[in-house]
């Protein structure tokens, strides 16, 4: 796919989402058609495609991983925004390639989910190594993130090339390697940045779903998802700390300890320690 032929310019994000990076240029479909069993994406011929600048952040590779278990018209949703995958019924791209005519081309939903169960099972890995101390199993889980994520960037042939983009007088990483879409190469670029990311994923204490970790865990060591009601469990959670914690420092205080010892033997701060005590 040419950069003429697009009809998005997308951002890759660095984690921290303060310095995006263009990437390739993704053409989204005219028309959608669909059947029981998926969707045919038209394209205009000689259409003007509108040059947009869209600010992907990583989560759209977690949105992507989501559509394993939505309804076909959330998939539908999703692809008339970004565009096809360039799969076939398996789930991969095809064998042989036809050469991209702005053909009409069909993909079916279970095609997606597959595809989207691929993503989500990267994330349930990485959570799981997360998760785990250092240890044959976690060597072993290590061994499965690097087989399938490395599995899914040849079969998707990713192959940035690297170039400036004058109009947006910006370098860009294009992701042009494969003729339908450059989609899935920089939905599986995310998926490498943000499991390769130091915080990564983390199993929800609450709900027990990986989600990405944006930030670092405020209040206590266990960790809760953005869900309302996982919030709701986080903040429950940290008051029922503050009250053990509460309960702790005075009854060593009527043993008869100081300030400063209850707040090496608690590890907290003596500052802390005191408001426990008044509390
Ligand atoms: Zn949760």
């Amino acid at each position: 796919m040419t950069s003429k032929e697009a009809a998005r310019i997308l951002k890759i994000n660095s984690l921290d989402m303060e310095q995006p990076m263009g990437t390739g240029l993704l053409r989204t479909p005219t028309f959608l058609d669909r059947d029981s069993t998926g969707m045919t994406f038209k394209w205009q011929p000689n259409s003007n495609s509108k040059n947009t600048e869209i600010l992907i952040r990583p989560s759209l590779a977690i949105l992507f991983a989501g559509l394993k278990d939505v309804a076909d018209t959330e998939i539908i949703r999703v692809a008339q925004r970004w565009g096809a995958l360039g799969i076939a019924d398996d789930g991969w791209p095809p064998e042989v390639l036809h050469g991209w005519a702005g053909d009409p081309w069909r993909e079916t939903f279970s095609a997606w989910r597959l595809f989207a169960g691929r993503l989500q099972d990267l994330i349930t890995l990485a959570a799981e190594f997360n998760r785990l101390k250092a240890g044959p199993k976690k060597d072993y889980i290590s061994r499965g993130i690097s087989q399938l994520m490395n599995l899914m960037a040849q079969r998707f042939k990713l192959a940035p090339r690297f170039r400036w983009d004058e109009n947006h007088a910006q370098w860009e990483i294009a992701f042009d390697g494969f003729a339908i879409s450059n989609l899935p190469a920089l939905l599986i670029v995310q998926m490498m940045l943000i499991v390769g990311d130091k915080n990564g994923f983390a199993f929800c204490s609450n709900c027990k779903v990986a989600y990405p970790v944006t930030r670092k865990p405020a209040f206590t060591r266990r960790s809760f998802c953005p869900k309302a009601a996982c919030r709701r469990a986080e903040l429950r959670d940290y008051q029922r700390a503050a009250r053990k914690n509460r309960r702790e420092a005075k009854r060593l205080r009527e043993q008869g300890l100081s300030v400063g010892e209850i707040a090496t033997q608690m590890a907290a701060k003596p500052s802390t320690v005191k408001r426990w005590i008044k509390e």
